[in-house]
C-alpha cells in the first residue's frame, strides 16, 4: 500500500470575556492524504508536498500559516475509507462479534454475503484466514478494491451461493448477513468445528426469529443469544453534557449460536 498521511486540525476554543465562558471557535477537522506527491488542499489552506514527507507527529504549516498535526494512518483510518455499496455491518456490531467469539490470529472464518466486504475486511485484520461468499459480480469488484486498498492478503473471495453449500471444514466462525440466513444452518453444521460459532446479523425481527427457530431445531447447535447493541455518543462541552442527538440509530440484531455436536 502506498504511503498515506492523516492531518489533524484541532478544535479551537477561546475564553470570551463578555460571555464569561470558553467558546468553540472552530471544529476539529481530519484529512486523509492519498497522494504525497502533490500539494494538499485543506480548509486551512494549501500544504506544500515537501511538508508531507515529515515524520509522524510533525506540525505542518499551510501556506496561510495554519498548523495541522500529521501522522501515518493505522488500519482503522484506512478502513473508514472503504467503498460501500450495500448496508455494511457497523463497527459497534463487529466489536460484539469479535468479543463474544474470541476469534484471534489462529481462527479461520467464513463470511457471507460479502457485500462491500466491510465485515470480511475488518475480521481479516484479526484472524488467520477468511473465505467470503458472494453471488453478485458488482459486489465482488468492490470487495476486491477494498481488499487491495487495505493491503489484506488473507481473504479468499468465492463467487458462490452459500445457500447451496460451504466447501470449507473445521471453521471457527461463520458470519452471515443474508436475506435468508436459516438456509445456511444445515451447511454450517458440517463446516464449523465443534465449539465453533455461527453468527447471523439481520435488520428485521421476522428474519431473526426464523433464524433462531431453525437454530433451535438443530441438535448440533446451541442457541446462545440475540442482541442489539446501542452505542450512544455523548457531547461534552465544558459542563454542558448530554447524549448526542445525531448518533447511530438502529442497525441490526445479532444472533449467536454454537456448534456443540
Ligand atoms: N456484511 C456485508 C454486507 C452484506 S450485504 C458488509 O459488511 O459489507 C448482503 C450480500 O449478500 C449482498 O451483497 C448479496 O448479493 C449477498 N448474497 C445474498 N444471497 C447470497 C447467497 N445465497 N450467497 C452468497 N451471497 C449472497
Amino acid at each position: 500500500m502506498a504511503l498515506k498521511k492523516i492531518l489533524i486540525r484541532k478544535e479551537k476554543r477561546e475564553f470570551i470575556e463578555d460571555l464569561k465562558k470558553e467558546v468553540r471557535i472552530s471544529k476539529k477537522r481530519m484529512y486523509y492524504v492519498e497522494d504525497l506527491e502533490k500539494d494538499f488542499h485543506t480548509n486551512e489552506g494549501i500544504i506544500p508536498k515537501s511538508e508531507l514527507r515529515k515524520k509522524d507527529g510533525s506540525i505542518i504549516k499551510t501556506k496561510q500559516g495554519k498548523e495541522l498535526i500529521m501522522f501515518s494512518p493505522g488500519f482503522i483510518d484506512n478502513y473508514k475509507r472503504i467503498k460501500r455499496k450495500a448496508q455494511i455491518v457497523l463497527l459497534k456490531d463487529i466489536g460484539l462479534i469479535i468479543a463474544e467469539t474470541g476469534i484471534n490470529n489462529k481462527s479461520i472464518v467464513v463470511d457471507a454475503g460479502s457485500g462491500s466486504g466491510a465485515l470480511s475486511c475488518f475480521l481479516a485484520n484479526y484472524v488467520k484466514k477468511i473465505y467470503t461468499y458472494e453471488i453478485r459480480d458488482d459486489f465482488i469488484d468492490i470487495v476486491r478494491e477494498n481488499i487491495k486498498m487495505l493491503g489484506l492478503k488473507n481473504i479468499v473471495i468465492k463467487k458462490k451461493d452459500i445457500y447451496k453449500e460451504i466447501d470449507e471444514k473445521n471453521i471457527d466462525l461463520i458470519t452471515l448477513d443474508l436475506p435468508e440466513p436459516w438456509k445456511v444452518i444445515k451447511h454450517a453444521e458440517n463446516a464449523l468445528k465443534i465449539g465453533g460459532f455461527l453468527v447471523s446479523y439481520s435488520t428485521s425481527i421476522p428474519q431473526t426469529a426464523d433464524f433462531v427457530n431453525e437454530v433451535r431445531k438443530s441438535h448440533k447447535f446451541l442457541f446462545l443469544k440475540t442482541s442489539e447493541l446501542i452505542d450512544r455518543e455523548w457531547k461534552i462541552d465544558g459542563r454542558r453534557i448530554r447524549p448526542k442527538s445525531d448518533g447511530i440509530g438502529f442497525s441490526g440484531f445479532i444472533t449467536f449460536a454454537r456448534r456443540i455436536k
